[in-house]
């Protein structure tokens, strides 16, 4: 053989060990409870009536029954997001909406599909081979500046909140808008937000802190009696994108006690991508803004496919980045934070496709798993990662919740 064909050979079995799962991961893999906190599929079910048992493999979303299983995926958290700007002055309304369209889907196949609240429904889920349905609203707009919708919400079921989405709302600064000069900003959050943040600990609702200004992570740690959570978060020190976390937050976090769920979003995992997507920027936002602006002109109605389907477009003009800079993330948080403090928030469905190379949907967590093993981490921490950490930080908000609640109850009996 010659030298040529021996590279070509090394070249094509480093291209398979890239792409394919071994036994051992794949076992490794397979029991573990797989937990990802972030997918936009909500949205597909109410605005494009998507079916989550829909079977089409040429179907373009990342989460659906089938391939939650081929990815042995047991829990999902759904996010429950009312877009500011499509839905103004109904924020509550678009909420309940989009929570009733994930029930809708667990109603439609109970045999493969159950809503879950708690951590012992996850376990009961996996126990039953189903995948278990939690919901996290992606926005602190959505209680409308009202505690009781907050209480409805985690009745309703829903089991985190992250503080603000990319808008600043009226009581909690957003990281997607804190240099806009037009925005009224709060130095982090507000008193009222501080107090959102503790009747959260108390009902027993995970408090989200990705997509929030820097300075609302920082009160939100002053001020929760749980650790909190970063549903969807990636690190900064490796892409420069303010949605990402500092080292210095990742670490605040780990003392905290809580996770980072690193975010598989191109954008804020390879700071090639980010770079790419930041110079194209300009250019595509007017491409969405004219279309949508045709579409208001013709009387139609406005949702987020019209947005996606340009923003697909554009992204697709930009190489996908490789599974290695997803890796890198969670192994930078693993460093920083701790191995106990990093998991899985893949923003599944919310970024109109941009996702690095491998990773098509959720059949492809398992290639997570065998990078991880490739560089040398143990069963143990693997699980960790894949959804022990969330389940730990979960129990330990429902533990806070029962005592929160324990307390005021002992106060009003002794008075
Ligand atoms: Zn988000």
């Amino acid at each position: 053989m010659n030298i040529f064909r021996i590279s070509l050979l090394l070249l094509l079995s480093a291209t398979l060990a890239a792409q394919s799962v071994t036994p051992q991961a794949r076992a490794i893999h397979n029991s573990a409870i797989v937990v990802d906190t972030h997918a936009d599929t909500p949205q597909r079910f109410l605005y494009e009536n998507f079916d989550i048992a829909n079977s089409d493999p040429k179907d373009i979303g990342h989460v659906s029954l089938d391939r939650a299983r081929a990815g042995n995926l047991c829990a999902e958290f759904f996010s429950i997001w009312a877009d500011p700007e499509t839905t103004s002055g109904h924020f509550a309304k678009s909420t309940f909406d989009m929570i009733d369209s994930v029930y809708e889907q667990a109603a439609r196949h109970p045999d493969r599909m159950m809503m879950a609240f708690s951590v012992a429904d996850i376990e009961r889920a996996h126990k039953e081979k189903k995948l278990a349905a939690l919901m996290g609203i992606e926005g602190g707009h959505s209680i409308e500046n009202d505690i009781h919708l907050l209480h409805d919400y985690y009745r309703l079921g829903v089991r985190y909140m992250t503080l603000s989405w990319s808008n600043t709302n009226e009581w909690a600064d957003s990281s997607g808008d804190i240099d806009d000069p037009k925005i009224q900003h709060h130095n982090g959050l507000t008193d009222f937000g501080k107090h959102v943040v503790l009747e959260m600990n108390r009902l027993g609702m995970m408090v989200d802190i990705s997509h929030v200004a820097d300075k609302t992570f920082f009160d939100a740690i002053a001020a929760t009696k749980a650790p909190v959570i970063a549903s969807h978060s990636s690190a900064r020190a490796l892409t420069n994108h303010p949605r990402n976390m500092t080292d210095d937050m990742l670490r605040v976090l780990a003392k905290n006690g809580g996770v980072v769920q690193a975010n598989f979003y191109s954008a804020f995992i390879d700071e090639n991508y980010r770079k790419a997507a930041e110079a194209q920027q300009k250019d595509a936002d007017a491409a969405i803004a004219a279309h949508l602006a045709d579409l208001k002109a013709a009387g139609k109605p406005i949702t987020y496919l019209d947005k996606d389907q340009i923003e697909r477009e554009w992204a697709a003009k930009i190489p996908r980045p490789p599974l290695k800079s997803l890796i890198d993330h969670i192994d930078h948080i693993a460093k920083v934070a701790g191995v106990d403090h990093v998991g899985l928030g893949s923003d599944f469905d919310g970024v109109s496709g941009a996702v690095p190379e491998g990773i098509d949907s959720a059949a492809d967590l398992p290639k997570i798993t065998q990078a991880l093993l490739d560089r040398g981490y143990s069963e143990k921490d693997i699980h960790k990662i894949l959804g022990g950490n969330l389940l730990r930080v979960f129990s330990e908000v429902e533990r806070v919740s029962r005592e929160m609640q324990a307390e005021a109850s002992r106060i009003s009996t002794s008075q």
